[in-house]
């Protein structure tokens, strides 16, 4: 289970990210992947992180630029992963491996 932290545990600035830090990571990770968004928005989520369009619309959490990049990366990663392989099977999980070795410790879902 991840939640968002209280203000008081939030991690110094320079472990965090920016919107702009935040998209540009986007972009990176789409290039790398080799899959690029239609649309990437940021807004507050309630039970997700963030979530994928059918059509290659990205929804990210704004509560995701208080959380350390690591979990940013996995999120980003994820949800990139999404245009290339639409579930979470063998295939999806062995290319999030490659990317973000470790992920197995963070969930996508808030609760
Ligand atoms: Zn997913």
């Amino acid at each position: 289970m991840v939640e968002k932290l209280p203000l008081s545990k939030r991690l110094p600035k320079r472990h965090t990210w920016t919107e702009a830090a935040f998209r540009v990571r986007v972009q990176e990770w789409a290039r790398t992947i080799g899959v690029q968004p239609t649309q990437v928005h940021l807004r507050a989520m309630r039970r997700k992180w963030a979530s994928c369009s059918s059509r290659g619309r990205l929804t990210f959490d704004t509560g995701l630029l208080a959380r350390e990049r690591g979990f940013g990366d996995f999120v980003i990663v994820h949800e990139l992963l999404h245009l290339r392989v639409p579930n979470h099977g063998k295939l999806f999980k062995s290319l999030l491996s490659v990317y973000v070795p470790g992920w197995e410790r963070w969930r996508l879902k808030k609760a």
